[in-house]
């Protein structure tokens, strides 16, 4: 009898041992890998990935058996999804190429996915899903949400390289949203807000580099030739674009202030060369570089003398 109930008492102590072990070494878990939280409850013993995988090939099946993803059937398209990312959160496939296929019809429900994937820690360094976020957002929302779009533009530039090496195209779509956002706040047109755009980094940038004012990420040359470009539009304009008065006093100061040591034609922003008394585009008179202090010819590039009167220059 005795003996029974100590037998009882050493199980419960084990039982009750056993548990708390399991609790900690959960919580463990959930530390050392915290999107295990949002797993599928699932008795699956560990089996996620594997199950993920053939779950992918399903998907992919079922699409191929769709026309398209419509209001009719994206509810569908949707909870497969969130199946998928109860299997495995950290397929990059789901949010590359999975949520593409529920950006026109639910761009609203897209741009959540997307997000959730932008803070997942095991996804970190993929610049395409933030990417993806904002380009649902400024192309497929209705309508569209330029000025929320910036951030994840912004995590895309920063993921695949940031300041001076980050991804061309990402950039394009930064600057374009930030001037979208600057049109509907000045009533300007497109090109003239984006010139004010360009203008505004290049100009934060300039500023952060003395040290006093804080941040601008995009001091490089790729700003610097798509000012140029931005003022070229603006001073010679396409023939579809009328550029208000203001947008080419905008674009005169800009030419003064970043592009003084180019030779810019003031008419049109074409660069000339030294010697040219005319600009080769526009035939406007254009002030004259690149001569010799003594015979008023030519220099020759990098010389130290005068090649015709042997002065040293
Ligand atoms: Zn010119
Ligand atoms: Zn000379």
């Amino acid at each position: 009898m005795k003996r029974n109930a100590i037998h009882v008492v050493i199980i419960i102590v084990a039982v009750l041992g056993g548990w708390l072990l399991a609790q900690n070494l959960h919580q463990k878990q959930l530390e050392l890998s915290p999107t295990r939280a949002t797993l599928s409850k699932l008795p699956l013993g560990g089996f996620h990935k594997f199950l993920s995988d053939v779950e992918w090939m399903f998907f992919v099946n079922y699409l191929g058996s769709l026309n398209t993803v419509d209001g009719d059937n994206v509810k569908q398209v949707v909870s497969r999804l969130e199946r998928l990312m109860s299997y495995d959160p950290n397929l990059s496939k789901i949010y590359q190429e999975g949520a593409a296929m529920i950006s026109i019809a639910d761009p609203v429900k897209t741009v959540e996915i997307l997000d959730a994937a932008c803070e997942n820690p095991n996804l970190k360094s993929n610049s395409q899903i933030p990417f993806y976020a904002g380009f649902v957002m400024v192309q497929h929302m209705t309508p569209p949400n330029h000025k929320d779009a910036i951030r994840y533009f912004k995590m895309a530039i920063e993921r695949s390289g940031g300041k001076d090496q980050g991804n061309a195209y990402y950039t394009s779509y930064y600057y374009r949203a930030k001037a979208k956002v600057l049109a509907g706040e000045k009533k300007l047109d497109d090109r003239h807000a984006l010139l004010q755009v360009l203008f505004n980094e290049w100009d934060d940038a300039i500023l952060n580099s003395r040290g006093d004012v804080p941040t601008s990420e995009y001091n490089s040359q790729d700003l610097k030739e798509r000012l140029l470009l931005a003022v070229r539009n603006t001073k010679n304009p396409p023939e579809d674009y009328k550029p208000t008065a203001e947008a080419v006093k905008l674009a005169d100061e800009i030419t003064k202030k970043v592009f003084s040591d180019a030779h810019l034609c003031h008419s049109c922003a074409t660069a000339y060369c030294p010697g040219d008394k005319f600009c080769g585009a526009c035939g406007t008179e254009v002030i004259v570089y690149g001569l010799c202090p003594f015979c008023k010819e030519v220099l020759t590039p990098g010389a130290k003398f005068c090649v015709k009167t042997g002065q040293k220059l």
